[in-house]
């Protein structure tokens, strides 16, 4: 069975696992009907709209 050959040290170790932090979630893009950060390609969830027309009864909207 392969040992390996050193001990793998702290900076190493820390440096790999900094990949693992959780990334803030991108919000690029704004609903083009209330103006609110949505996420791309998906219903804006203040409103209920998506490109262009609503396909959601948003019940905060009267
Ligand atoms: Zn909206």
């Amino acid at each position: 069975m392969a040992v390996p050959k050193r001990k793998t040290s702290k900076s190493k170790t820390a440096s790999r696992k900094a990949q693992n932090t959780k990334k803030p979630i991108a919000r690029a893009s704004s609903c083009s009907q209330c103006g609110a950060p949505a996420m791309p390609h998906h219903v804006c969830t203040s409103c209920g709209y998506y490109n262009g027309r609503q396909v959601l009864s948003v019940s905060s909207e009267e």
